[in-house]
């Protein structure tokens, strides 16, 4: 495959009619540059990639509604503050994550029966979660750890979601899987064991599903935002970071929840970011405190496991909440979300 051509960028000023937007966007397309759209709350903006000198001939900056056309300089480009500098919002379901929407996405670790599935999944939406949450392909460290219930298991995480109002969310680990688990789930997530898997990431980047994105267990924050920049660069700019914990010398714990990325993240890219204090932690124990810290640093949104009952779980049991324990942390958040400034995404808002 050929390098990519770097993108430039063209700020638009708010209140940009679509009407320019869909002009400004077939000229660079009728030049043969690869046009991108990236909607914001507040302004668009709007990508070329491809030969500079070209774009520079369409001379978009006489548009009046361009505000500026800028190479951007950071390594990471699409998915960065400097090219986009309103947060961005992405929309599962019917819900919406970023700009001040909190989410909370739950469930079980792995999808395990049709009651598992149900019974956990009226928990979470009992709590109060607004997406549900279950692998049906599970990418375990040992070969005799529990794989998944493959497309059984996406089978059911689509009857439970149906069921329960909530849209759902599972994990793919391989490009020839993409089409199965869309025609299932509202959400791709790409494990922290393919955040490097830039072949599935390009893929992904074809898909017009929102994509989480989890950080890889060794990989550095701006690795990460050059993985969502592979996505958002094949045109799918619907990308949510997650920060799940990574590798240090510490035992104690199952990883280490690298809460610094969470501000950092939020200060260099538009994108939301949420925090999983359940593989963060791998301690149920620890879980809600890590929950609230993640909030107090400006988490757009959570992921936790929950196990209708997590004594007979078949993959992270141990760091898993039973509903009990979930109803009370969702009850216990509240404060903090609206300390931090930001609203409980509530279904059916989607304008
Ligand atoms: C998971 O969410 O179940 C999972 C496998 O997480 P991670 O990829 O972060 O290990
Ligand atoms: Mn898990």
């Amino acid at each position: 495959m050929k390098n990519k051509e770097r993108p430039i960028i063209i700020l638009l000023k708010p209140d940009t009619t679509r009407r320019d937007i869909d002009e400004i966007l077939s000229r660079i397309a009728g030049t043969g540059l690869k046009p991108l759209y990236m909607p914001g709350i507040e302004r668009t903006v709007l990508g070329a990639i491809g030969d500079e000198r070209v774009l520079a001939g369409l001379r978009l900056e006489n548009y009046a509604c361009v505000e500026r056309i800028t190479p951007v300089l950071t390594p990471y480009k699409l998915v960065s503050k400097e090219a986009h500098p309103a947060e961005s919002v992405v929309t599962i379901g019917d819900r919406r994550i970023g700009g001040g929407d909190f989410l909370v996405i739950a469930g079980p670790c792995a999808v395990e029966s049709e009651e598992q599935m149900c019974r956990t999944a009226e928990a979470v939406k009992a709590g109060g979660a607004g997406a549900l949450r279950g692998g049906a392909f599970k990418p375990r460290t040992s070969p005799y750890s529990f794989q998944g219930l493959g497309l059984r298991g996406l089978e059911m995480l689509r009857d439970a979601s149906k069921q329960c109002g909530l849209p759902a969310v599972t994990e793919v680990l391989e490009a020839a899987d993409v089409e199965a688990v869309a025609a299932c789930a509202d959400v791709f997530q790409v494990g922290s064991r393919n955040m490097q898997n830039y072949r599935l990431l390009t893929v992904l980047g074809r898909q017009h599903k929102p994509v989480i994105l989890k950080r890889g267990m060794s990989a550095t924050i701006e690795d990460m935002l050059l993985a969502a920049e592979y996505i958002v660069s094949e045109g799918n700019p619907r990308v949510i970071l997650c920060e799940r914990g990574i590798r240090t010398f510490e035992t104690a714990t199952r990883n280490t929840l690298d809460l610094n990325a969470v501000p950092f993240l939020k200060s260099r890219s538009h994108l939301p970011v949420i925090v999983d204090p359940s593989h963060g932690t791998g301690l149920r124990e620890l879980v809600a405190p890590m929950a609230k810290a993640a909030v107090a640093c400006g988490a757009d949104g959570l992921m936790i496991e929950v196990h209708h009952d997590p004594t007979t779980a078949m993959s992270d049991g141990p760091q898993s909440l039973d509903p009990g324990q979930f109803a009370g942390l969702m009850r216990d958040l509240d404060p903090f979300i609206t300390a931090a400034g930001k609203r409980t995404a509530a279904a059916g808002i989607i304008e």
